[in-house]
């Protein structure tokens, strides 16, 4: 078994010009890393007939497999096909199949073919045609010296149904990869740097088939373990053990693996311990409410929230005592702490949680600039405060907000 690489062209002014996300190449690499195709590199280039003939060349030289997605339309700005015709030295053919069929799908929708539609149905000959059921110009496959190239139009749901329908099923039978795995494990709390210090000879000692990754985030840490070789379960058995080894080392920092998320652990661990969570959110404005909900089953151990921005409504509806707002203002310990004691027995809760804070970029003071956020957790027997001063812009402070009072949650209810 060798390697199979594969290399993605994305065509298209609209993705260099900034906008069009490229999520083709996205979708593409994750499902060709699924089949244990490796790709190893992605370019996009303009719509422009020396960037995509280069392009075409360079890719041939290392890969195996050639992705491209755009350029497919019927109008003269669309040169993937007249260039990949060019490039394969091919005369045109013209399909009467594909014609007759864009014909009835046409007079179904009560249109005629023009002449630009009809163009459609035509393609190099040296392809073969890739159906497209929800489009009308077809997908192309060349083989040349062993390699292939692929073309499919740039609308995203056309390239997803060539890739399910046709290439990918094509791939599996084709390709004897070696076995690659993925497996994602969760930290929050502990910086990146901290981490790799504390994982330094565990690393350093991992099997030769292991490959790790640090992906940082806000607040969290992703480690990302790659397993390659021959024998998958042989594999699946050595990641099982890194990853057992990886619990004893910093076990208390990990939240889960894969799709896991931190809010649905938060809701695992309510869910066991037979508890419910109310959540009174300022400067937040609804996210940790959100990231909870995100998970299914969450009306178990979700009692509500409450997103009171301005202080009357701080007041009147949470029932914040004023003097508390006069005196310490809203972004306060104490007011975080009765917005937690008030929400938790409004909503009936095991827990009330909540936030206030200056996200920024306005706002700021220089007692309180921005960034600075309080937390709180009530349960009904302690509640928990904490500070932070946080130096991101505003989505930032908010996510971190969010993760770090999860956290919190995830972290007092990890002790019970
Ligand atoms: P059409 O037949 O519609 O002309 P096409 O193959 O010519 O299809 P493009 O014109 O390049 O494709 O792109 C059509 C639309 O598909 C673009 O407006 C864009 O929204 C989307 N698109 C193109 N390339 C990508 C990409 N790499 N990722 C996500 N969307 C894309």
């Amino acid at each position: 078994m060798k390697d199979i690489y594969a290399e993605l062209i994305s065509i298209g002014d609209e993705i260099l010009y900034g906008q069009t996300l490229d999520t083709n190449s996205h979708y593409i690499s994750a499902e060709l890393d699924k089949l244990g195709i490796r790709v190893h590199r992605k370019v996009t280039v303009a719509d422009s007939r020396e960037a995509i003939m280069k392009a075409f060349k360079e890719a041939e030289v290392n890969a195996d497999i050639i992705i491209i997605t755009g350029g497919l339309g019927p109008t003269k700005d669309d040169l993937t096909k007249p260039l990949l015709a060019e490039y394969f030295d091919s005369g045109m053919k013209l399909h009467e199949d594909i014609l007759e069929d864009l014909r009835e799908r046409f007079v179904k929708r009560g249109r005629e073919l023009n002449e630009l539609n009809k163009g459609q149905a035509e393609l190099p000959e040296k392809c073969k045609p890739i159906e497209n059921k929800y489009g009308t110009a077809p997908g192309m496959w060349f083989e040349k010296d062993g390699k292939v190239f692929i073309s499919m139009p740039g609308v995203p749901s056309e390239m997803k149904y060539m890739m399910e329908d046709t290439i990918l099923p094509r791939f599996k039978d084709m390709y004897q990869t070696p076995v690659l795995i993925h497996k994602m494990v969760k930290t929050v709390g502990i910086p990146e740097s901290i981490l790799a210090e504390k994982l330094e000879d565990w690393e350093n000692n991992l099997p030769k088939e292991i490959k790790l990754a640090y992906l940082p985030g806000l607040k969290q840490v992703k480690m990302r373990l790659t397993a390659s070789g021959q024998d998958e379960q042989h594999l699946q058995d050595l990641i099982e053990e890194e990853v057992n080894k990886l619990y004893q080392l910093v076990g208390k920092y990990i939240y889960g693996t894969d799709d896991s998320n931190l809010a649905g652990k938060v809701g695992e661990l309510l869910l066991q311990q037979n508890k419910t969570i109310a959540v009174a959110e300022s400067c937040t404005g609804g996210q940790i409410a959100h990231l909870i909900t995100a998970n299914a089953g969450s009306s178990t151990y979700y009692r509500g929230g409450i997103n009171p921005y301005h202080n009357d409504l701080k007041i009147n509806v949470l029932g914040i005592k004023t003097e508390t707002i006069e005196k310490h203002g809203a972004v306060s310990e104490q007011t975080v702490i009765e917005m937690a004691e008030r929400v938790r027995e409004i909503f009936g809760a095991d827990i009330g949680i909540s936030t206030s804070g200056v996200a920024g970029p306005g706002g700021g003071s220089e007692e309180k600039p921005v960034g600075t956020v309080w937390v709180a957790l009530a349960d009904g027997q302690n509640t928990q405060t904490k500070l932070y001063h946080f130096q991101f812009d505003r989505a930032g402070n908010i996510e971190m907000t969010s993760n770090s009072l999860l956290n919190l949650v995830r972290q007092t209810l990890s002790l019970k």
